[in-house]
């Protein structure tokens, strides 16, 4: 087997950022450990269909058994994009199989692709590719859909990319990592994958150290994510992290979640956290409510998180504060979150305040086994009333709480930002370390700059990676 890995990471919510998708780049690293050639197309969609035409006909040329792997982890849809390339390929190389992965719902409109496999799957995609028996991953034959049901964390290793020459990587990038698989919590309203999962194979400080020095002294690369859902559930984490820096030659900046209230009940974090001096991070708050907050198994309202944050002000004066609120949870209120909100800014606590109303999900269609939260798949027991609205592949329920609906509390959170854009931004702790390794922004970012400063990105991101086309398209000219 041949592949080619068509990836798309950009045309989510920050279309106007310039990262890497940490899955396309394990997919290249786990099939070349099975003696595969292959390479990676970022970007898909800024390519033209003459030239992406050109790339696959260039890598695959005669041969009889080709594959085209596509990585699209946050719109699934991008594949609409490559329908007349993936047709054309098709009747140019009849063995050719279209597999595809990131989206964690199976979309039967999405036409061309052979197998599809959902939500986290490298253990799924190395059985596939290994010509093993995956009829326990089986959800659907045709289209082949595959979801993991029996998750095995020997074979889904946390993640650190191999960097290739041919993915042109330059200083401007950023690059995730991860130090373990899943969360050990399963908070009632999360739908990230494996969660209350008991995971004991951790990514080794020396492989994260040769991967930051590799990244910085072949590239220039400073900038990075942590792509773990809880970097801080345990100590063991950040101490590994804190290892990997030794020796290096630069500082790493940082961005990633961190769980406030475990922060605030751990005072030995304080002191990793001091060491390791994040360059951003994002507290899922949710609610600074203690009885809201206990009810989605958080306990944001029992510590003293406002300490706490103090505290990190004071040790991390550079590190950029992102606190993400949910409003309309049982027991809140909306004089409890203008509270709070109120209280943060006085006190200076966090440089952005992101509100988002309470979701709730209904899927019609084969998912992912961790894509429905505890609050998604039973809203009654939690107390929440709901109603389907729509017969999408994924609906957001119409759902009532003790105080609030979906109606109220969307328009409760537009009217809360609203009412602070002057005094705190909105960015999410990804787009301020995308902005700010695009050279646009600092710590110091004005709220009132932000939407401009998205235009400027969009053109500078966009520049990057038509830059990053021709560059590659070079290489698969030098091929024939
Ligand atoms: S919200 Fe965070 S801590 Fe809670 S289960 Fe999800 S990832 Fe884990």
């Amino acid at each position: 087997m041949k592949f080619l890995i068509l990836s798309e990471n950009s045309n989510g919510s920050w279309p106007y950022l310039y990262f890497r998708g940490i899955g396309a780049q394990e997919l290249s690293k786990r099939i070349t450990a099975a003696g595969y050639s292959n390479t990676v197309i970022d970007w898909f969609t800024y390519w033209t269909e003459d030239e992406l035409k050109e790339a696959v006909q260039c890598w695959f040329g005669d041969c009889d058994d080709p594959v085209i792997a596509i990585s699209t982890p946050f719109s699934p849809t991008d594949i609409a994009y490559l329908n007349r390339v993936l047709a054309w390929a098709k009747q140019t190389w009849p063995d050719l199989k279209v597999i595809h992965g990131g989206a964690r719902v199976y979309d039967s409109a999405i036409q061309n692709v052979d197998v599809f496999f959902l939500g986290r799957s490298m253990q799924v995609f190395e059985d596939w590719m290994r010509g093993r028996d995956v009829s326990k991953y089986t959800a659907l034959t045709d289209p082949l859909v595959l979801k993991n049901l029996d998750f095995d964390e020997n074979q889904d290793t946390p993640v650190i990319p191999t960097l290739s020459e041919h993915d042109f990587y330059n200083k401007d990038d950023i690059l995730g990592f991860e130090i373990g698989v899943g969360c050990k919590f399963n908070c009632t309203f999360c739908n990230y994958e494996l969660r209350g999962a008991k995971i004991s194979r951790l990514a080794s400080s020396q492989d994260l150290h040769n991967f930051f020095s590799q990244a910085y002294n072949r590239y220039g690369i400073e900038n990075f994510f942590i792509a773990d859902d809880t970097p801080n559930e345990t100590d063991t984490k950040l101490e590994i992290l804190l290892e990997s820096f030794e020796g290096l030659n630069f500082h790493p900046k940082i961005t990633g979640f961190t769980r406030l209230d475990i922060l605030a009940a751990r005072p030995k974090q304080i002191e990793l956290y001091k060491k390791i001096q994040f360059d951003s991070l994002f507290f899922g708050i949710e609610s600074f409510n203690e009885q809201a907050s206990k009810l989605l198994r958080k306990k944001s309202g029992l510590y003293n998180v406002y300490d706490t944050l103090k505290t990190l002000r004071e040790i991390c004066p550079s590190t950029f504060l992102v606190g993400g609120l949910i409003v309309g949870l049982n027991g809140d209120s909306e004089i409890s979150i203008r509270n709070s909100v109120l209280k943060v800014l006085e006190e200076d606590l966090l440089d952005s305040i992101q509100l988002y109303p309470l979701s709730i999900n209904k899927s019609q269609s084969i998912f992912d086994e961790g894509y429905m939260s505890q609050l998604d798949q039973d809203p009654e027991k939690f107390g929440y009333k709901t109603q389907t609205v729509s017969t999408a592949i994924v609906s957001e329920q119409q759902w009532v709480s003790d105080w609030s609906n979906l109606d109220h509390a969307t328009k409760l959170a537009d009217s809360i930002a609203n009412g602070i854009k002057f005094d705190v931004t909105n960015l999410n702790h990804m787009e301020y370390a995308g902005l700010r390794s695009l050279g646009l922004i600092d710590n110091n970012v004005a709220p009132a700059v932000v939407d401009i400063v998205r235009k400027r990105a969009y053109t500078k991101s966009k520049n990057l990676k038509l830059a990053y086309v021709e560059k590659k398209l070079n290489f698969f000219r030098s091929l024939t």
